[in-house]
C-alpha cells in the first residue's frame, strides 16, 4: 500500500556544502522534509514533501509532556557506480513499527514507508555527498501530538523524515574509542523500552555520558538494570568481543536495542565461519578475559560509525587496554566488508542494498 505524497518544492534552494570533509554529523539539512499526519478516525493522511523548516506543535502536545517519540537512523549511499542506495531499509521500518507498538503510537505500512523514503531520497539525490566515506543520513521520527494533557495512548500523531549529509566518521583514520562502564545509572530494564528506539532512552542516558566525557571517555557501556552485572551495549552502538577466537555479543534480552549493523555483522561473521554466541556476558567474565590475555578485540556496531574499535575499557577504578589500543584484524575486516557493500565496492551477495535511483 502506498501513501499519497504531494510535493511542494522550495523556492529558495540552499547552497550545497562545498567542503565535504567538514560535514560532521547531523548539522546540515537538505532542502525538503516529509510530513504525514495521523488521526485515530482517519488513519495516516496528508503525506507531503515540503520545504525543510519548523514543525508547528501544540503547547499541550503529548510529545512535549510525556515523551511519546520514536525514531530511526539509516543511510543513503552514492556507490562507486553512481547509484543511490539504501542499506536494509525494511529492517529500519520493521523496527520503527516495533517501537511504535511499545509506545502505543500508530504503525506504518512497510511498503508505503519504503516508498516515502525512496521518494524523498530521489528528490534530494544531489544532496548525497560524493567523497569516500560520506552518506546522506535519514532520520525518520514519529511522535504523539494530541493537543491535551490527559495521559493515554495517543489519537493524533505525526510521521516525519529529515535528511542530513554526513561526513566520513573517521576523518583521520579509525581511532579506537575509550569506553567507561557505568556502575550507577542504568539505561533500560527488562519490560521497559530498551528494545525500542525512543527518545526517552536517550534522555535517561545523558547524565552518565556527561560524567564519562568529563573523565576523558568517549562513551558509556551500560550494564543490565537489575543485577548491574551483565554487559548490554554502548551509547548508540551494540557491542561485540572476540574472546579466544569466538565472538561474544550480548543477547537481545529486551533491554538491548536490536541493531541492524549488529545483525548484519553476525550474519557476515557466521558466513566467514566464526562462532558467534549471543548470550549474557558478565563484566567479571570480560575482565577475566582481559587479564588472562584471551580478550583479543572489542568493537561497537551502529549505523553512524558502522564499526568502531574499542581501545580502552574502564570500570570501578581499573582500566584495561584492548588489542594495544589499535584496530583489531577482524574489526578492520568487518568494517571493510560492511562499508564495501554499502559503497558498492564489493558484491552485495546478501542482497542488503536497495536501489533508489541513478545518481
Ligand atoms: C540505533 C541504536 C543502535 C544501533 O543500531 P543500528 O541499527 O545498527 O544503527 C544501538 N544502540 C542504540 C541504543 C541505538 O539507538
Amino acid at each position: 500500500m502506498k501513501y499519497e505524497i504531494s510535493i511542494t518544492k522550495t523556492a529558495a534552494p540552499k547552497p550545497h556544502p562545498t567542503d565535504e570533509s567538514k560535514l560532521g554529523f547531523g548539522r546540515i539539512f537538505t532542502d525538503h522534509m516529509f510530513l504525514m499526519d495521523y488521526a485515530a478516525d482517519k488513519g495516516w493522511y496528508n503525506g507531503r514533501i515540503v520545504p525543510f523548516g519548523p514543525i508547528p506543535v501544540h503547547p499541550a502536545s503529548t510529545v512535549l509532556h510525556y515523551g511519546a517519540e520514536i525514531f530511526e537512523g539509516l543511510k543513503a549511499y552514492r556507490t562507486v557506480n553512481n547509484e543511490i542506495k539504501l542499506f536494509r531499509p525494511l529492517e529500519n521500518i520493521k523496527r520503527l513499527n516495533n517501537s511504535a507498538e511499545r509506545l502505543c503510537l500508530p504503525e506504518l505500512d512497510e511498503e508505503g514507508c519504503l516508498d516515502i523514503l525512496k521518494t524523498l531520497v530521489e528528490l534530494e539525490k544531489d544532496w548525497v555527498p560524493k567523497s569516500e566515506g560520506t552518506s546522506l543520513y535519514l532520520r525518520p521520527f514519529l511522535f504523539g501530538n494530541d493537543p491535551h494533557l490527559g495521559v493515554h495512548a495517543v489519537k493524533e500523531a505525526v510521521f516525519a523524515v529529515i535528511c542530513s549529509p554526513v561526513g566520513a566518521y573517521y576523518a583521520e583514520g579509525i581511532n579506537p574509542v575509550k569506553i567507561a562502564i557505568e556502575s550507577e545509572d542504568v539505561r533500560a530494564v527488562r519490560g521497559g523500552t530498551g528494545y525500542a528506539k525512543c527518545g526517552g532512552n536517550y534522555a535517561a542516558s545523558l547524565r552518565a555520558g556527561e560524567r564519562a566525557e568529563r573523565k576523558g571517555y568517549t562513551q558509556v557501556l551500560w550494564l543490565d538494570g537489575v543485577e548491574r552485572k551483565y554487559i548490554e551495549e554502548v551509547g548508540a552502538m551494540n557491542v561485540m568481543f572476540k574472546i579466544d577466537g569466538k565472538i561474544i555479543t550480548p543477547a537481545l534480552t529486551g533491554s538491548v536495542l536490536p541493531g541492524i549493523t549488529r545483525k548484519s555483522s553476525i550474519e557476515m561473521l557466521r558466513d566467514w565461519g566464526y562462532e558467534v554466541e549471543e548470550r549474557l556476558l558478565s563484566v567479571d567474565e570480560l575482565f577475566a578475559a582481559a587479564e588472562d590475555g584471551s580478550l583479543e578485540e572489542a568493537w561497537g556496531t551502529g549505523t553512524a560509525a558502522v564499526v568502531s574499535p574499542i581501545g580502552h575499557l574502564f570500570y570501578n577504578g581499573k582500566e584495561y587496554t584492548v588489542s594495544n589500543n589499535e584496530i583489531g584484524e577482524l574489526t578492520q575486516k568487518l568494517y571493510d566488508n560492511l562499508t564495501g557493500i554499502q559503497w558498492g565496492k564489493i558484491e552485495d551477495k546478501y542482497g542488503w542494498c536497495e536501489k533508489v535511483c541513478n545518481g
